[in-house]
């Protein structure tokens, strides 16, 4: 295990104070449930000296809305995303995605930021937080600036933000009344080694029955986690019908494979990414999301 100073700040002022002080000899802790994980393996940045501990600042724990846009604190945790009832209601798959991370304890200690933040492409919050386009916000003592969620990933476990920057908050835009959304997961047991998959998918229909929005987002599919433009084409201004939505989902094994290479694992990957697409696209249609 690494050995480091534990630093406790009082608010989000003295967190980035201490960023600044401190810069690459210093790391944020959330829930610490990837990053103790990674210096117990004596990984982590090679000139950490500090951990500054973010958890208990409730100014970074809430979940809020406005009349367009849902907010949440980037120290919310998954059991309070889970039992939100203004997510539940207004994002269902967002509820089911953090409900679906590990136990109980780590849902309990988890929170949405380290999720984000921890850039796993497994992360279970991330597809459906990327379909519904949201935006971070990020504080620093330079400022602050808000940037859009899939623009911040590099590669697997690497983003583009700076060790000064706290994420403050997650926010994106309410959907329409009629929209629904699901979030499927490929059960662990069943993954054993193989990298866990799953697919986020926000759906609208007109009263024709015609797709008008939609979004697909998978996990551990693409190098770094996006919507798949190819896949959602085939059902936007249609009626969905089984072979269009079988296709929708061959479409997002493709792209898998344009972009990530033909590898040892795609035999497996290709038939379970287009399954959990077609079931994600199939329960957002009727609305079990
Ligand atoms: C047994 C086990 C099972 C798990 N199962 C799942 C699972 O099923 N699905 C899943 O998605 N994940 C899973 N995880 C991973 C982990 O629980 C989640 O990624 C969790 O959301 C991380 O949040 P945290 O608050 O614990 O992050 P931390 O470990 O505290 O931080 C993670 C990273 O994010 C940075 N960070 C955290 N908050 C901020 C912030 N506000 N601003 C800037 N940087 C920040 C930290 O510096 C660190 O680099 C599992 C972990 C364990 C140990």
């Amino acid at each position: 295990m690494r050995e480091f100073e534990f630093l406790h700040p009082e608010s989000v002022t003295e967190v980035l104070d201490l960023l600044e002080t401190y810069g690459d000899r210093v790391k944020i802790i959330a829930g610490g449930t990837d990053l103790i994980i990674e210096l117990r393996e004596d990984e982590g940045p090679e000139n950490l000296e500090f951990v500054v501990n973010i958890a208990h600042l409730e100014e970074l724990n809430y979940i809020r809305q406005d009349a367009e846009k849902i907010y949440i604190g980037s120290g919310t945790t998954h059991s309070q995303l889970a039992q939100s009832s203004l997510i539940k209601e207004k994002i269902p798959a967002l509820a089911i995605a953090a409900n679906s991370v590990g136990s109980p304890q780590i849902r309990n200690r988890g929170t949405v930021g380290g999720n984000i933040l921890n850039a796993s492409p497994a992360a279970d919050t991330v597809p459906v937080l990327i379909a519904l386009d949201a935006q971070l916000r990020f504080k620093s003592t330079a400022g602050e600036r808000t940037v859009p969620l899939h623009d911040i990933y590099i590669k697997p476990y690497k983003t583009n933000i700076s060790s000064q920057e706290l994420l403050v908050e997650v926010a994106f835009n309410k959907l329409s009344r009629s929209a629904s959304s699901s979030f499927i997961k490929l059960g662990r047991r069943n993954a054993l080694a193989i990298s866990r998959m799953n697919v986020a998918v926000i759906l609208d229909q007109d009263s024709d029955g015609v797709i008008t929005d939609l979004r697909i987002a998978p996990g551990s599919t693409t190098p770094v986690p996006s919507r798949i433009k190819i896949a959602e084409e085939v059902l936007l201004g249609q009626k969905p019908t089984p072979e269009l939505i079988k296709i929708s989902g061959e479409k997002v094994s493709e792209e898998m494979i344009n972009l990530s290479g033909y590898r040892w694992s795609t035999d497996y990957k290709k038939p379970v990414i287009e399954t959990l697409t077609r079931r994600a696209i199939q329960e957002a249609l009727e609305g079990r999301g």
